[in-house]
């Protein structure tokens, strides 16, 4: 073998409790879809040479020298409701990697995958590439894609569809979840290994409970407030995939939104909106107080405890809005966002919901061009509008079209084009796949060339529904 990865194994120092020993399954005739080579070289990744090779690595058939596989356990809350019993039912973390996770998704059944087969099909796995890639490029933490690797094997859902096996690098697999499972069994020795591992790798210095919490507090507000300024939207944002990183992790149903409406929700799960775009603050500070209870336990003084941090969790709401404001205000071309600010984006959204426009273009008109953006100008209210953000911008001395082309994207990765992606490349052509991937490494810039990627979709293009797709 020329491939070399420089594994270390720190997660098979905690506690037994959080992991189980599991080795992927050999899959029979793995191909090679796309290899992420500038970020095997951040990795230290040498040797990648055979496509065949890393096929056969990144599908899990060969083991690398060095791994030492084991799927993770966590619990956590699905919609609301406690599942105690979760955990890799389809992945295994083959180890870490100049301090970054590298994990097969789709690699075969563990301890945790209950009724699951283990596997995972080509399109969610073509979709988390391009659409976790793309976070990146828009400068959105997010686990990052390393490989796809088509298996050779046919997989059943509601009907046979091609196997993929996804590498996935992530800063740390951690959740919140992973922290509820420990905490529901009131395991204070294992809350106190895990918080303990979590701070040298995320958040060094910040070594009692309630430092901990506030840094990934202050990591999550900052994670939504980008998720909202670029029309993303999580889908499923349960404990279980709220990373302690503050990286978007789980690209199940997730969505870029097209035309502009709070209320805006994909998932086919999700029947009550609880993860619609609007609701995307409140959840994850709902999240975060599931977090602040599984660390009550480490704390002597629990009332005291309690209160610091009921206290920092509700003032995560304001932290989340100074981010927002400010991502919002570069949106507009505000060097220095100012509270009063928050009138001219909330007014601006209310006239983009009323005109159902798209949310990316609407932004990327007013960046090009600030004096016709053709679809909001429609509205009574755009032209008032106009003339108080135009006063607003004459009071700095920043240009704000240099500040506008670095926060409005021009391509995004859009429902609509993800999905015929999937369905060619399920009857094996992969070129809508690359091109995406090409695209989407410099959203900001407006290269003509991907201008077929920027339209809305039409009306039977309109994707109005997205599944887990498991
Ligand atoms: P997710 O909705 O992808 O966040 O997964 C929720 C839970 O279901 C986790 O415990 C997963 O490991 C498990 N799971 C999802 N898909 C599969 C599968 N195909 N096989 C086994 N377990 C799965
Ligand atoms: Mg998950």
């Amino acid at each position: 073998m020329t491939l070399h990865i420089p594994f270390e194994n720190t997660y098979v120092d905690l506690p037994n409790r959080l992991f189980s020993h599991q080795k992927p399954y050999p899959v029979r005739a793995p191909k090679l879809v796309e290899f992420n080579r500038p970020l095997a070289s951040a990795l230290g990744i040498t040797g990648a040479e055979d496509d065949l090779e890393l096929a056969q690595v990144f599908s899990g058939t060969t083991l690398p020298e060095g791994a030492d596989p084991i799927a993770q356990h966590y619990a956590g809350h699905q919609f609301g409701n406690w599942n105690p019993q979760m955990g890799d039912g389809r992945a295994v973390l083959l180890g870490e990697s100049k301090g970054y996770d590298i994990q097969l998704k789709g690699s075969g059944p563990t301890p945790y995958a209950r009724r699951g087969d283990g596997r995972a099909w080509l399109g969610p796995v073509l979709r988390e590439y391009v659409v976790s890639e793309a976070m990146h490029a828009l400068g959105i933490p997010t686990t990052r894609a390393l490989a796809a690797v088509e298996t050779g094997e046919e997989i059943m859902r509601d009907r046979p569809l091609p196997g993929a096996v996804l590498t996935r690098v992530a800063s740390s697999h951690i959740r919140v979840g992973t922290f509820q499972a420990l905490a529901a069994r009131q395991d204070i020795e294992g809350l106190q290994s895990l918080m303990d591992y979590a701070c040298a790798r995320h958040y060094p210095g910040a070594e009692t409970p309630a430092a901990f919490l506030k840094a990934v507090i202050a990591q999550q507000a900052n994670l939504i407030a980008k998720w909202m300024s670029v029309g993303f939207i999580h889908g499923v944002m349960n404990t279980d995939n709220c990373a302690i990183s503050g990286e978007t992790i789980d690209y199940g149903p997730c969505a870029f939104m097209d035309a502009f409406h709070p209320g805006q929700v994909f998932s086919s799960i999700d029947r009550h909106g609880r993860y619609a775009y609007g609701n995307q603050p409140q959840i994850i500070a709902w999240n975060m107080a599931q977090l602040a209870t599984s660390l009550l336990p480490l704390e002597a003084n629990s009332e005291a405890a309690v209160e610091e941090f009921t206290n920092l969790v509700n003032d995560m709401p304001d932290l989340l809005r100074r981010s927002w404001r400010e991502a919002f205000g570069k949106k507009l071309g505000i060097a220095e966002v100012a509270e009063g600010d928050e009138v001219l984006v909330t007014q601006l959204l209310s006239i983009m919901t009323d005109q159902k426009t798209d949310f990316t273009n609407t932004f990327r008109d007013l960046t090009d061009n600030p004096t016709a953006p053709l679809d909001v100008a429609a509205h009574p209210d755009f032209q008032d509008w106009s003339a108080h953000w135009r006063d607003r911008l004459a009071l700095q001395h920043a240009a704000p079209n240099d500040i506008m082309r670095k926060a409005n994207p021009f391509v995004i990765p859009r429902n609509h084009q993800i999905e015929a992606m999937i369905s060619q490349a399920v009857s094996g052509d992969f070129s809508l796949f690359h091109q995406l991937n090409d695209a989407l490494e410099n959203p900001y810039d407006a290269n003509p060339d991907w201008t077929n990627l920027t339209a809305p979709p039409t009306a039977s293009e309109i994707v109005s529904q997205t599944f887990c797709g498991t």
